[in-house]
């Protein structure tokens, strides 16, 4: 019997799924390569109708209308149509692609490809969205929300998804008109109405965002220094060999980068005027943007006495230290880890959605991986590439970068510069924790296994 034809991709970046015998070339949503995609179940069943006469519905209530509470306001609906579904977002915007505010900076989208969904859908799922409404004190034992319009939502099963603010570390002019982080569409709306030729930004903070945020800056002829605090580039992701190759790509875009470069200030009386570096050095800025970590946002849920770390602390069902609430995304803790990744935050918005509704779904973690966007050069870095005790294939060539990590012969992690292709079988490799022992002993080179992957990337 020949298998299934295969109906539905997954982006693996944004969680887009396109219906069809094949997956597109690039993603309609966020621009990731067809490699980012892998075969999915069809997309979620059509909407279920209410059941005539269907009476004391649950009452679900998810406060954040970012990925994480849209993800589960939809799955909610799905698993229980008769359900009253509320969803409370601060921002006065429709929830959009959060992941997508560098290629509207970078000038690749606008902002008419920003929102997840059109207004008319939430009707049509019939969930009650509350844009520009923020919960501002939560009380689980009397299950009430107090909101800032000064009503107060009560539920029978909340999802908390409120997300995660960029960190703004605590240097000397920190406060002053011209620095700002870029994690709203308000923040990136602010930077798009100062650009003007000639404009100097400093950006500080050579992770992903602040590299992203560099280059669609540098596209807009804008003069960016990016400093990057460690010894090289996307430290967390990339190895020092790696890092340097991204240095050598992202200096031929003609970003000036620093690398070690230690903020001590920032200059300037009422507007910045630039930033001063512990070296002694200070660099002129018209704009400074920090892309510095974000930190969860923890208010409410501490204030009402949900247990919490870095994040509020989750178990495997997504349940919070009380029954009835559940949190999801980047505000959410799990075995340790706030991800702060897109993908993740919608498998877990998902999960929690279905879980509010009374299902059961529980969520085992999952390999961080992250694909650099805007730059134009592939960049694809997953789970423990540097495991102490693993066994390595590396290989450089001129801008490309291949690294595997193996721990008894399943992959652990990698790192692909400059190579495409093989991101979506690299995670289901780690996922599915594929043993490559009878493989490996005939793979000398990283180009090797690499050219085998391809082969059988399943
Ligand atoms: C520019 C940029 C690019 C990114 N690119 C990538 C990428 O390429 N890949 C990747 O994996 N990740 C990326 N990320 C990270 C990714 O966007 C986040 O992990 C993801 O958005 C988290 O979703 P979330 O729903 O948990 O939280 P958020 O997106 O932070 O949404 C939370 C929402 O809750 C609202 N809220 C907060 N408090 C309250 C309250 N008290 N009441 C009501 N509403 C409230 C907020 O206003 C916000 O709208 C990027 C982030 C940024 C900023």
């Amino acid at each position: 019997m020949s298998p299934t034809p295969v109906k539905a991709w997954r982006c693996e970046v944004c969680g887009y799924i396109h219906e069809g015998p094949e997956p597109p070339a690039e993603c309609l949503v966020c621009g990731a390569p067809a490699s980012e995609f892998t075969p999915c179940e069809q997309p979620l069943p059509p909407l279920v109708p209410a059941p005539a006469g269907a009476v004391a519905a649950p009452r679900i209530v998810v406060l954040g209308g970012g990925i994480a509470g849209v993800a589960a306001a939809e799955a909610a609906r799905q698993a229980a149509p008769a359900a009253e579904i509320t969803l409370l977002d601060g921002e006065a915007e429709l929830p959009y692609w959060r992941l997508n505010l560098t290629r509207l900076l970078d000038g690749e989208i606008q902002e008419d490809a920003l929102p997840l969904h059109p207004a008319g859908w939430y009707e049509q799922q019939r969930i009650r969205l509350l844009p520009g409404v923020t919960a501002t004190a939560l009380a689980p034992e009397r299950h009430e929300i107090a909101c800032s319009n000064g009503d107060t939502v009560l539920f029978d099963k909340l999802v908390l998804a409120v997300g995660a603010q960029a960190f703004l570390p605590p240097w000397p002019g920190v406060q002053l008109a011209g620095v700002q982080a870029l994690r709203t569409l308000a923040d990136t709306r602010a930077v798009l109405d100062q650009l003007r030729p000639g404009l100097r930004c400093v950006c500080i903070g050579g992770g992903i965002l602040g590299l992203e945020t560099a280059g669609a800056l540098a596209k807009h002829g804008v003069h960016v220094d990016l400093l990057a605090g460690d010894g090289w580039l996307m430290p967390r992701q990339l190895t020092q060999a790696g890092g340097e190759l991204l240095a050598r790509h992202v200096a031929a875009l003609g970003i000036h980068l620093h690398t070690g470069a230690k903020v001590r200030a920032i200059a300037g009386t009422g507007r910045a005027t630039g930033v001063q570096l512990e070296d002694g050095r200070e660099l002129p800025a018209d704009i400074v943007l920090v892309t510095a970590g974000i930190r969860a946002n923890l208010a409410l849920a501490t204030a009402a006495g949900l247990h919490t770390r870095q994040g509020v602390l989750v178990d495997e069902w997504l349940t919070t230290s009380h029954p009835d609430i559940y949190a999801a995304g980047d505000c959410a803790e799990h075995q340790q880890v706030v991800y702060g990744l897109w993908p993740v935050a919608n498998f877990q918005g998902t999960l929690a959605g279905l879980n509010a509704a009374g299902q059961r779904s529980a969520f085992g973690g999952l390999p961080r991986s992250n694909v650099l966007k805007v730059l134009g050069l592939h960049v694809f870095s997953i789970g423990d590439f540097a495991a102490p005790a693993a066994q390595v294939l590396e290989q450089q060539s001129e801008g490309q970068y291949l690294r595997f990590a193996f721990m008894e012969g399943r992959l652990c992690g990698a790192i692909l510069i400059g190579r495409a292709g093989l991101d979506a079988a690299l995670k289901g490799a780690i996922e599915h924790r594929r043993d490559f022992s009878t493989a490996l002993p005939q793979l000398p080179t990283a180009a090797a296994f690499a050219a085998y992957l391809a082969k059988h990337p399943a």
